[in-house]
């Protein structure tokens, strides 16, 4: 089965108003393949989803950095997936390991929030990878085995799942996984599906790579049989995401 190519832009906590319209008309000037070879969606801050959302040229697509668990309500401070869908982010990126290392997310809290976001009906791009620690130590398979199985354990249609593994020590550090790093774990992880979920599941869903991934290294990643796309952080604010869009073809 065709996975198609998807690549993610997360602008994490970044960006003025005038910044935000800059790297939008950049990346509306861009040539970039057809939405038949690649699917491209970024995420912006919260508040600059709107801006984006209108303005942002339609073959690319908005994801949110995050949103809550459960039904909004009485949650000061969170955005809901039924907010994200009133405004049509059809997105939303969850398990990053921000969240999970410096607001303390848990495995079963990021596998609820997929639960909750994909019941109302967004797509997610979920998060998993390992520290340095755990890379060293030898643990990282089971690592992110685990926090896959947190997710599996609470949903059954993958349809709209797409998995980026990200490890942390490459996230921000210029230190990028080799493509074989990145493909043996991709590997691993493809492998986890067949075996917990489905052949199908295993086959159909993209696993995507982040961590310090640029306009230098893409191709190379994106040559390996199970890199399916990329999560890139700190480039996609640069014209140099276009280069990283084109490394689908
Ligand atoms: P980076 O971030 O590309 O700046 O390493 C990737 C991510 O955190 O998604």
């Amino acid at each position: 089965m065709g996975r198609k190519f998807f690549v993610g832009g997360n602008w994490k906590c970044n960006g003025t108003n005038e910044e935000v319209k800059k790297i939008i008309s950049t990346l509306n000037a861009g040539d970039v393949p057809s939405q038949d070879v690649v699917e491209v969606v970024v995420s912006p801050p919260f508040v600059f989803l709107p801006l984006t959302k209108g303005s942002l040229r339609p073959d690319f697509h908005v994801a949110a950095q995050n949103c809550w668990v459960k039904k909004g309500g009485a949650y000061t401070g969170e955005i809901s997936a039924e907010m994200l869908v009133n405004l049509d982010i059809p997105w939303v990126i969850l398990g990053h390991s921000e969240r999970r290392l410096i607001l303390g997310e848990s495995n079963e809290f990021v596998g609820d929030k997929v639960a909750y976001a994909l019941s109302r009906g967004l797509k997610v791009i979920a998060c998993v990878g390992e520290t340095l620690e755990q890379r060293e130590s030898g643990s990282t398979l089971e690592v992110v085995a685990a926090q896959t199985k947190a997710i599996a354990d609470r949903v059954s249609d993958w349809t709209n799942v797409v998995v980026a593994y990200e490890p942390v020590w490459a996230i921000g550090t210029g230190k990028v996984a080799t493509p074989a790093q990145a493909q043996e774990v991709h590997a691993e992880l493809r492998k986890w599906l067949h075996a917990n979920i489905s052949p199908e599941v295993a086959a159909s869903t993209r696993i995507i790579y982040g961590g310090s991934v640029n306009g230098a290294n893409c191709k190379e990643l994106a040559a390996q049989a199970d890199v399916d796309g990329f999560l890139v952080g700190g480039a996609s604010l640069k014209p140099e995401f276009i280069d990283i869009i084109k490394s689908a073809e």
